[in-house]
């Protein structure tokens, strides 16, 4: 196991970090830097227009139209180009099942993102660890998954613990790179909630790393967003990491 992340395909050259500006709201603060979506840039605006207010958030998903008839079509097609013989009466209905299946691991879970005041004043870190994810790396459309550990420093507002989950799982349903995932989730987390910090780990197996290409079998690539306190406190950094059990952290 490796905590360096390593580039999404082995068989291309990984495209430069760019240097980090974050959203406007705080310093640059991104171990790894997103391409934000625009939903997520509407988001995170709304939280910070909101200022002071912490009405509920309602995540949409990526607008997308699905035709799963013109998918099925497609996929006909692109089997059939690949030398697939769909005449067998066991592959008749493969097409269809392909269509499905892509648009169910795309399928945008909308979900709303509610908070509660911190009436105990808690301020240790809340740490939600090993949080199952899958999604579509979208060099390959070929399946990705792990776990993502997400933890926050609470400041005013708290938020339902089972939100975390749903945040991974808001995210990972569209074609992704595990950078952009873990960034989409920190930073998300970080606009709406306003803690002091945020800590964002993702551990996962690309299968177009693993099954094709240079067939790294059981490599995981590892990814991780600090924001706030958690990224400039050392001592914060360490327990986050201590309590996500992550043995190697990178100190970037
Ligand atoms: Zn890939």
């Amino acid at each position: 196991m490796t905590h360096q992340p390593i580039p999404d395909g082995a068989d291309r050259t990984p495209a430069p970090p760019k240097p980090s500006s974050a959203n406007g709201t705080r310093p640059g603060s991104a171990l790894l830097v997103a391409h934000e979506s625009p939903a997520l840039d509407a988001t995170v605006r709304q939280a910070v227009d909101q200022d002071g207010a912490h009405p509920p958030v309602d995540l949409d998903g990526e607008q997308r139209v699905v035709d799963l008839e013109a998918a099925e079509r497609a996929a006909a097609d692109f089997l059939a180009a690949l030398g697939i013989d769909l005449d067998r009466e066991e592959r008749r209905a493969t097409p269809a099942r392909m269509a499905h299946a892509y648009a169910e691991l795309l399928a945008a879970q909308p979900f709303r993102l509610t908070t509660f005041g911190n009436d105990e004043g808690y301020d240790e870190l809340v740490l939600a660890r090993a949080i199952p994810f899958r999604t579509l790396c979208e060099h390959h459309m070929l399946l990705f998954s792990g776990v993502a550990h997400v933890g926050y420093l609470p400041g005013e507002r708290i938020l339902g613990l089972s939100k975390l989950a749903r945040l991974v799982e808001h995210f990972a349903a569209r074609p992704q790179t595990q950078e952009r995932l873990t960034m989409q989730v920190a930073k998300c987390l970080d606009a709406n909630l306003r803690p002091r910090g945020v800590g964002v780990v993702l551990e996962a197996e690309h299968s177009c790393m693993t099954q094709r290409g240079v067939r790294a079998v059981g490599a995981t690539t590892v990814t991780s967003a600090l924001l706030g306190t958690l990224r400039t406190d050392p001592r914060s950094r360490a327990e986050f990491f201590a309590l996500a059990r992550v043995p190697n952290p990178p100190t970037g």
